[in-house]
């Protein structure tokens, strides 16, 4: 027992100097594209330059993508208490979120959900999950195309899928998900989908892929 309370007391530790090192990282970055940001708006500099300027803006975007998603992995939820969440609600406060970054290739995410779903969960960390899901569908989709989302209760649990005609996946990619570092995309932090199944796995949930490449891929979530 004191060996178990110990190891636990470790990984707390660890997980405090991750999220404090991330937090130290992140300060610096901030100021370092704040001062990016000036220069690429002053006439003093050509066009050369004020490209370097928005490449390196670009890249501590994507530092900073890295540490805040790296922040909710290392750092331990602060609301550990599981709440009822509903499921309709939280997908369409996910879909509101999100509704902008998808209509700037003109995808539109369709929520049909017939009726209000309860799980017991951590709301934040539900929305988490579903947002990461729901940006890679958007990602993956071509100009246009649609999302789609459904929830509904089954026998012994809830399934909520969401539906992507876009780039798919081959059987190789597929096995890659959740891969820390993971990503085809060049400005793709790779931590999305690891992120995910650590919350799904925390209410014995799981999601399951099906996809086929440039066809599309549809995400199947469960939870008991
Ligand atoms: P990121 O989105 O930062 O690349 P993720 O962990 O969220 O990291 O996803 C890892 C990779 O899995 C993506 O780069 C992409 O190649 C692939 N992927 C995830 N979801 C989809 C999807 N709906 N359609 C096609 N590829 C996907
Ligand atoms: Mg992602």
């Amino acid at each position: 027992y004191y060996e178990q309370v110990k190891q636990s007391e470790r990984l707390r530790t660890t997980g405090q100097l991750a999220a404090a090192v991330a937090h130290e990282i992140r300060n610096p970055l901030t100021v370092v594209k704040g001062f990016l940001q000036l220069y690429e708006n002053d006439e003093a500099y050509n066009i050369d330059a004020k490209r370097h300027f928005r490449l390196m803006i670009d890249e501590l975007n994507i530092a900073e993508e890295v540490l805040s998603q790296f922040l909710s992995i290392a750092k331990p939820n602060k609301n550990e208490e599981t709440e009822t969440v509903n499921v309709r609600s939280a997908l369409q406060s996910v879909a509101d979120l999100l509704k902008s970054y998808g209509l700037y290739r003109n995808n539109k995410i369709e929520l049909n959900v017939e009726e209000d779903i309860y799980i017991e969960a951590n709301n934040m960390e539900i929305k988490q999950l579903l947002v990461n899901i729901l940006k890679n569908a958007i990602e993956a989709s071509k100009i246009g195309d649609p999302i789609m989302v459904t929830a509904g209760t089954k026998k012994n649990f809830v399934e909520i899928k969401v539906i992507d005609f876009g780039d798919g996946m081959t059987e190789e990619e597929l096995k890659s998900l959740g891969t820390p570092f993971y990503s085809l995309k060049s400005k793709g932090t790779g931590l999305g989908m690891m992120i995910c199944f650590n919350i799904a796995a925390k209410y014995k949930g799981t999601i399951e892929f099906q996809s086929a490449k440039g066809k599309g891929t549809t995400v199947t979530i469960r939870f008991p």
